[in-house]
């Protein structure tokens, strides 16, 4: 127990730095970068912290072999084990409680001598991070090692039995937008989440032999352009042409993110699509994310570029005019009803009938289309350069050497849940 004076400086700092500084929190006027120099700082090269919940009241962890549970940050250890069977642990008014141990600080972290843990029944690798935030509630951070991390992405982000030089294409982006995102928020907590906003991770409980391949014959290589990195956007169907980032979001233009023409998504089932709203049903969505209009008349998309991507959508109502920037509005009506930006609006009485393409931004790699491609016999790299123009492969372990990265853990598959779990399920460990 630390004396109290100690403790309570120390959290004031966590939570100043908590409140603060949030990813979520930053200025939401800020026009964000798109490109940054390769960092030399390797930590950010081959790790990822990735937030797996952000405001937990409580957590359930488990640890099928030797664990450490330590201070965060710190070093100072608090319990260790042979294992550590699922335990809860809560957010308490005066720290973090740990099964009926409560540790009153504000972050803990634990290791796994053998890199499994359990959190929530899904299994995750190398280390956790549990982080009191100031209202409450938990963050759960999972550190790991970015290779391992690129296999519990890969196929919640593409289907496994695609063809190799996509699943390869998107091993590549998604090791690149990660280094980016480690860059972009490497003075925060973590630099990912793990949902649709970041890139989707679900641990190594969905690895799929095929994804992993990809990811292992990718090893180390992202997307550069003149030698920097930037943020490589993908989404799931374009629907005929992509388009420039900065018509999406409040990003810097970037040559690799302008748009290309795309033919080869057609097979895709979002290729074309329609949703229906009522106006009043719109007005209701529009005003919970701070959009306030009145009874709608007409929806236009405005400023198309090339693509038919508009960069606003003016919706006229009873009392006037509102400019929405486009991505917004698709958020705020639902991104999985409006699967996309480029539409054309039809009214009818108090409905409006959108006719779409595509599913996703449309920024950057189109999935359905890199499929496409490489059904047709060409390479993954062939097919990032398409959809990335302007972009160069660059292998990071030829630039910083194989050190870089940590070696491979054994595999032992078949071990995690079977031999540990089921003599541990009714064994609370001492903590
Ligand atoms: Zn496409």
């Amino acid at each position: 127990m630390f004396p109290l004076t100690f403790f309570s400086a120390r959290f004031a700092v966590l939570f100043f730095l908590f409140v603060s500084f949030w990813p979520w929190e930053k200025d939401p006027g800020e026009v964000k970068k798109s490109s940054f120099k390769i960092p030399e700082d390797p930590a950010l090269l081959s790790r990822v912290r990735v937030a797996l919940f952000y405001e937990k009241p409580e957590v359930q962890i488990g640890v099928p072999g030797p664990y450490e549970l330590k201070g965060f940050p710190g070093e100072e250890t608090l319990a260790q084990g042979a294992f550590l069977s699922p335990t809860s642990i809560r957010a308490d008014r005066s720290g973090i409680r740990v099964g009926p141990r409560l540790y009153p600080l504000s972050g803990l972290r634990i290791t796994s001598q053998k890199k499994e843990l359990q959190i929530e029944k899904k299994k995750y690798g190398d280390a956790i991070q549990v982080l009191k935030n100031p209202l409450g509630s938990l963050t759960v951070v999972n550190e790991i090692d970015m290779e391992e991390y690129l296999k519990g992405v890969l196929p919640s982000e593409m289907k496994a039995l695609w063809p190799e030089e996509a699943l390869k294409a998107q091993a590549v982006i998604s090791r690149t937008y990660a280094v980016f995102k480690n860059i972009e928020n490497q003075d925060f907590p973590f630099t990912l989440g793990s949902g649709t906003g970041s890139q989707v991770y679900g641990g190594k409980g969905v690895e799929m032999r095929l994804a992993s391949r990809a990811v292992d014959r990718t090893r180390g290589e992202i997307l550069t352009s003149r030698s920097k990195i930037f943020p490589t956007f993908f989404h799931s169907t374009c629907g005929g042409r992509t388009t420039r980032a900065e018509y999406q979001w409040k990003i810097e233009p970037h040559p690799s993110l302008r748009g290309v023409e795309c033919s080869f998504c057609r097979v895709s089932p979002y290729y074309q699509w329609k949703a229906e709203y009522t106006g009043s049903e719109i007005r209701t969505l529009l005003a919970k994310k701070k959009f306030s209009v009145s009874q709608i008349q007409s929806i236009t998309p405005a400023e198309l570029d090339v693509s038919g991507h508009p960069r606003f959508f003016e919706v006229r109502h009873s009392q006037g005019s509102s400019k929405i920037p486009a991505n917004e509005f698709r958020l705020a009506v639902g991104a999985n009803r409006m699967r996309s930006t480029r539409v054309t609006i039809q009214r009818s009485g108090d409905r409006f009938l959108f006719l779409g393409r595509g599913w996703g931004h449309g920024v950057g790699l189109c999935q359905y289309g890199a499929k496409r491609l490489a059904e047709l016999g060409y390479n993954y790299k062939q097919i990032l350069h398409y959809y990335y123009p302007e972009s160069d492969l660059q292998n990071l372990e030829d630039s910083f050497g194989t050190g870089v990265w940590s070696q491979k853990p054994p595999a032992e598959e078949g071990t995690f849940v079977g031999r540990w779990f089921r003599k541990a399920q009714s064994y609370l460990e001492d903590l």
